[in-house]
């Protein structure tokens, strides 16, 4: 694996660990791991700091109503089947996001965006996070933005780059309602990505700016 610039921060890293992190950043930061062995190393040692920390801990007895519900929740768990993973899925797809994915990117329903960009929708956070993928075309731009919400995006093919720099594959961006940017695709190949959207996207410039209130739609 190529060292990669950008990680998760090691807070958000220590909640994936917890386990307390919404569906949609856990989804991104298990498709960062499986490109960044040092992420993977910090969170073996968290893990292991967890467990440590769990053993400590002096158990409480627990009350019958409490284990009536866990037992009735294990139940409900076991009649969950996953959903079936092809066996025909693209092995560069990462795990956490096969389930999407019937065989390959190209099989999505992608939806038009604009000239250099389409989208399609994997699903939605109960926090109101819109999860999609992203493909921009070589050398296409998403044109300058701001955020009403956190954007969490990993790039799981191709490259692009802004104002603060170039991402490569596996690479883990936040963005927040401070910060403006126009991320462009570089010109040798189409860059795909995953994004974490939790509120719209606002474009900046004179003509892009009049999409805003269809961005908005859709988010709690
Ligand atoms: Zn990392």
């Amino acid at each position: 694996m190529d060292k990669l610039n950008n990680h998760p921060y090691g807070e958000l890293l220590a909640s994936y660990s917890a386990g307390s992190l919404p569906l949609s950043q856990a989804l991104c930061i298990s498709a960062h791991l499986e490109h960044c062995d040092s992420c993977a190393r910090k969170l073996q040692r968290l893990n292991r700091v967890g467990t440590e920390l769990m053993q400590q801990l002096t158990p409480s007895k627990a009350s019958d109503d409490l284990k009536n519900r866990l037992l009735d929740r294990l139940d409900s768990l076991e009649d969950e089947t996953p959903k079936h993973e092809s066996a025909r899925v693209d092995p560069s797809i990462p795990r956490c996001l096969r389930q999407f994915v019937d065989s390959s990117y190209d099989d999505l329903r992608w939806k038009w965006v604009s000239a250099d960009i389409r989208s399609v929708e994997l699903c939605r956070d109960s926090n109101g996070a819109r999860v999609e993928l992203l493909k921009i075309k070589p050398g296409g731009s998403a044109k300058t933005h701001t955020h009403l919400g956190d954007e969490y995006t990993v790039i799981l093919e191709g490259s692009f780059s802004d104002e603060a720099g170039l991402y490569r594959k596996g690479d883990f961006i936040v963005r927040d309602r401070h910060d403006q940017h126009t991320p462009v695709a570089t010109r040798d190949r189409e860059c795909i990505c995953l994004a974490v959207t939790e509120g719209p996207i606002q474009f900046t410039g004179p003509i892009s700016r009049l999409l805003n209130p269809f961005l908005r739609r859709g988010y709690a």
